[in-house]
């Protein structure tokens, strides 16, 4: 099986891009692609995002087991706005976990509105993905250091693992913190089997954009990783860390 915990849906608001349900579904369908965990791209509203999150659980009631849904509401809505709609999607809708993106909200991981995010997790006991790498200095990955030892109960997912640039400090994190994790998404091989062997299976497959998904299997599939360690990247860690 294949899961890839990184994907979106909708036009994002802060990057100009349109993630299509049809570049989805060709992908999933051409690189034999079995799970997606699919969130919005980034709306600044309220309405905005609610509408992403009702095509985001269109798609999962269309394909039941294959998409489930990453709630991603902007941390500067106000408090009851943006709780309200984690509820919604994780109780109403079926959502699996919370996304938090430092860069495309200009969000601090540990100020009150990021901490919103972190609160929302434990609350709902769901995996939260906070994007890191570019966007310095909110998404700096050491920033979730200290947010990972005082919500020492959540299961944190490292997007990009600090985009190449910052992966000597997404090996910090990796090191100081167990129960954080990384998507494989923009970082290099090498990285990718040299974390697999300092620190366990903490790393799944991650697209971010559907033109990815042929790049990032190959990488995983070529570059030295052994059948058990690309297991790992490409369903186990998943399976196990958003209870799939
Ligand atoms: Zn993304």
């Amino acid at each position: 099986m294949i899961v890839d915990v990184h994907a979106h849906l909708g036009w994002d608001y802060t990057f100009d891009e349109d993630f299509t349900r049809e570049d989805l579904l060709e992908k999933m369908g051409r690189y034999d692609v079995d799970v997606q965990i699919v969130q919005p791209g980034t709306c600044h509203t309220i309405e905005q995002v609610a509408k992403q999150h009702d095509a985001i659980a269109d798609l999962c009631r269309a394909f039941p087991g294959r998409f489930h849904g990453m709630a991603n509401p902007s941390p500067h809505l106000p408090e009851a706005v943006y709780r309200d709609e984690v509820r919604r999607c994780i109780a109403e809708l079926g959502f699996i976990a919370i996304k938090l993106h430092p860069l495309a909200f200009g969000v601090n991981p540990g100020s009150q509105a990021g901490r919103r995010a972190f609160e929302a997790a434990r609350e709902w006991n769901v995996p939260l993905m906070v994007h890191t790498g570019a966007g310095i200095p909110f998404s700096s990955p050491v920033n979730l250091i200290p947010l990972a030892l005082e919500y020492a109960e959540l299961r944190i997912v490292m997007a990009h693992c600090g985009h190449i640039v910052f992966a000597n400090e997404a090996a910090a994190v990796f090191e100081r913190c167990p129960q954080v994790y990384g998507d494989t998404s923009w970082s290099p091989g090498h990285l990718l089997r040299a974390w697999s062997r300092t620190h366990g299976p903490r790393l799944m497959l991650g697209t971010d954009h559907a033109d990815n998904t042929g790049t990032e299997l190959a990488k995983i599939r070529t570059v030295g990783l052994t059948p058990a360690e690309q297991h790992a990247i490409l369903e186990g860690t998943a399976s196990a860390v958003f209870s799939l």
